[in-house]
C-alpha cells in the first residue's frame, strides 16, 4: 500500500496541472483530489438549491457529485475508477490535506 500510495502522490504532482489546472499538494492522492472535485460540484448544487448545512447534503452528493467537463481528463479517470470501484474517489477524500 505504501508504494502504491507514493506512486499515486508522485503521479498527482506530475499530472495535476493537466488534470486539475493547479499544483498538487504533494501528500494528496489523485483519488482524493477527484473526490474533492465531485464534492465541490455537489456543494455548488446544494447551495443553489438552498438546502443549508451540512453542505453538500447526502442526496446532493448522490445526485450531483459529478466532475465538470471543465476537467475532461479528471472526469474520464474518475469515470473509469467508478466502474472498477463505485464511490472510489468520494471514499478517498483526505480531509486533512490541502483544499
Ligand atoms: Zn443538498
Amino acid at each position: 500500500m505504501g508504494v502504491l500510495l507514493s506512486i499515486d502522490q508522485l503521479a498527482h504532482v506530475l499530472f495535476s496541472p493537466i488534470l486539475f489546472y493547479r499544483r498538487a499538494s504533494e501528500d494528496e492522492t489523485i483519488s482524493s483530489r477527484l473526490g474533492k472535485l465531485r464534492l465541490s460540484a455537489a456543494r455548488a448544487q446544494c447551495l443553489a438549491l438552498g438546502h443549508g448545512e451540512p453542505s453538500p447534503c447526502a442526496p446532493c452528493v448522490t445526485e450531483h457529485a459529478r466532475i465538470s467537463w471543465k476537467y475532461p481528463l479528471a472526469k474520464i479517470i474518475d469515470a473509469g475508477l467508478e466502474l472498477i470501484d463505485p464511490n472510489h474517489s468520494l471514499d478517498a477524500v483526505e480531509r486533512d490535506e490541502d483544499d
